[in-house]
């Protein structure tokens, strides 16, 4: 089988986890934050309730002034592990997809300011727009997949997993030194530069090595 999907409430799949969020992963978004990258990965949690799939709706909260898109690379854990070497890495991988980190942008820039945590910018319902999963036997590297975004057909953000920081090896080893990874965990690898606003009756496009594509519209 070359995809498989996370359970949802019509088709058989796999659980979803915890999903683990990268931030500032890639240079060029870190300084579009006017932020510097983080010298070993820095993440944040974000709630399965978020997550919704392709062909569904990005629903716009009433609290949220300013939605922003953020295009990632998910990597899906297949087998449960602790302290894994960045050698026995991809061992505990089972694929990756593409997904949407959906970022309510004004809530956000008002916790930074106050120091708050991020669960709320980063947590609302529909959130976390996710593709079908790709085994990882059909990606020759992790670290060389091309991803892109697409809004009502015009290209937002295109980029390659070589520019990001860590290899996709080193994020999975240092996240498990934290947390046990166990199957269904999926890991967002931060989004490159060139992220932007959202409005309502937009339509999504994502798409992830000419493989995996991801379409949602906002509400
Ligand atoms: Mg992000």
């Amino acid at each position: 089988m070359v995809e498989y999907q996370f359970l949802d409430s019509s088709k058989e799949g796999l659980r979803i986890g915890k999903i683990i969020c990268l931030i500032r992963s890639y240079r060029k978004h870190a300084k579009e934050m006017g932020a510097e990258p983080t010298e070993t990965p820095m993440f944040f949690l974000k709630p399965t309730s978020a997550v919704i799939f392709s062909g569904d709706s990005i629903i716009t909260p009433p609290q949220v002034r300013s939605l922003h898109h953020e295009v990632e690379v998910g990597v899906v854990i297949g087998t449960k592990g602790k302290n894994i070497l960045k050698q026995d890495a991809l061992d505990h991988v089972l694929g990756y997809l593409i997904a949407l980190d959906i970022t309510a942008r004004d809530i956000q820039s008002e916790a930074k300011k106050n120091g708050w945590p991020w669960g709320i910018a980063k947590g609302f319902d529909t959130f976390a727009p996710l593709s079908r999963i790709i085994l990882k036997e059909h990606i020759p590297s992790p670290n060389d997949i091309e991803f892109s975004l697409s809004v009502n057909g015009s290209l937002r953000q295109k980029v390659n997993t070589k520019e990001l920081i860590w290899s996709i090896e080193s994020i999975v080893s240092s996240i498990s030194e934290i947390m046990t990874l166990e199957p269904g965990d999926l890991i967002l690898t931060g989004t490159p530069g060139g992220v932007g606003v959202l409005k309502k009756e937009d339509r999504l496009f994502a798409r992830l090595a000419d493989r995996l594509t991801l379409d949602v519209t906002v509400k």
